[in-house]
């Protein structure tokens, strides 16, 4: 096996990665709309962003891989970013450089690869956007156009991102060491440390702006059944698809968690009652109108929510215990269903 050489300006290059604060963050529902049209126009089994950091590649979106990073020496996108096209691997089988390679021989048994670089700014080569299958490959003059196209796409969408407001405020409010510490690997969404830490802080917004919090506590109703009839891993799968459906039915500056086992916790700045459960609608019928495929299996799911909004002066940890309430009660009038928390 060949590990991948480094850039030679490799320290400048892992500076602008680290000042692009995209490292450890979560899920994007943009980036993950765009994979999922990448995925059907190259008909492959998966398609990621990846960043290459100092010793591991980290993918900030993953549409049919289940693993959140691999160690870089490894990696096929840290051969990618050496060049300025795609970097297309048709069988490494047939590849002295990659037969060998623990991602060839065993999971995810990459067969196809093609990777073209992700640009910054500066020209700096951060990641890749990169297409894998487990059945040898082959890209077109025109589909390799297509997919330059793409990543250009990508790069736009990263550079707006990065001057954005909520990445400022992020940037501001977590290093990235107390960020990693926040993410949950299975869903990249943030977890219950990052519940605890937003809710406080989206309290305080609300109160500047005028606004109120609002808080939408989901839980998917007979959840164990996935696991019980079709395994854990199936499970887990459906946590995936769930995370995106629910981030996909929210607003950018909304805080999505999964604050434990299969409940989510979404943040919200709202006006009234009436704006805070068309939200909660919005995921609610995200879960049910559409059933989720795993592999072969077809899972009709529906999510019961609990909202509550912030009364004046009351802790905001007291309004996340009152949609926890909520939510019990949504579970006993039949599931499938908002209740509020009056
Ligand atoms: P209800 O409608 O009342 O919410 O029923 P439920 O089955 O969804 O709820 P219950 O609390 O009985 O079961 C939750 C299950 O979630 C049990 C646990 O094994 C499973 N679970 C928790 N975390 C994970 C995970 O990370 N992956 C998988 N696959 N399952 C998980
Ligand atoms: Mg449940
Ligand atoms: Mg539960």
């Amino acid at each position: 096996m060949l590990s991948p050489e480094l850039p030679h300006d490799e320290p400048l290059r892992q500076q602008v990665l680290d000042d692009n604060e995209l490292l450890d963050t979560p899920a994007d529902p943009y980036l993950d709309t765009l994979v999922r049209v990448v995925r059907q126009v190259f008909a492959v089994k998966t398609v990621l962003i990846s960043l290459i950091d100092h010793d591991r590649q980290w993918f900030k979106t993953r549409l049919g891989l289940e693993i959140a990073e691999t160690p870089r020496t490894i990696s096929f996108c840290a051969h990618a970013i050496l060049g300025t096209r795609p970097f297309i691997v048709e069988d490494t089988h047939l590849d002295l450089r990659f037969h060998d390679n623990p991602v060839v021989t065993h999971n995810p048994q990459i067969r196809f690869y093609a990777g073209q670089p992700l640009f910054s700014e500066e020209g700096q080569a951060l990641g890749t956007l990169c297409l894998i299958d487990p059945r040898p490959g082959h890209l077109s003059e025109q589909q390799v156009r297509l997919l330059i196209d793409m990543a250009t796409l990508v790069e736009g969408y990263l550079k707006l991102r990065h001057v954005s407001e909520q990445t400022v405020q992020l940037r501001a409010a977590l290093s990235r060491e107390q960020r990693k510490t926040m993410l949950d690997p299975l869903t990249q969404l943030w977890n219950r440390a990052g519940l605890n830490h937003f809710l406080p802080k989206q309290q305080q917004q609300a109160d500047e702006l005028g606004l109120q919090l609002g808080v939408l506590f989901c839980d998917l109703d007979y959840f164990k059944k996935v696991n019980d009839s079709h395994g854990h891993a199936a499970g887990d799968q459906v946590l995936w698809e769930t995370a995106r459906r629910i981030s996909a039915s929210v607003r950018p500056q909304d805080v999505v968690t999964r604050s434990g086992g299969e409940e989510f916790v979404v943040l919200l700045l709202v006006h009234d009652e009436h704006e805070l459960l068309q939200i909660a609608e919005r995921i609610r019928s995200a879960l049910n109108k559409e059933s989720v495929a795993i592999d072969e299996l077809q899972l009709n799911l529906t999510i019961s929510i609990g909202a509550a909004l912030g009364a004046p002066h009351e802790a905001p940890a007291k309004t996340l215990n009152r949609a926890d309430q909520a939510l019990y009660q949504a579970k006993g009038n039949g599931r499938n269903r908002v209740e509020f928390a009056h």
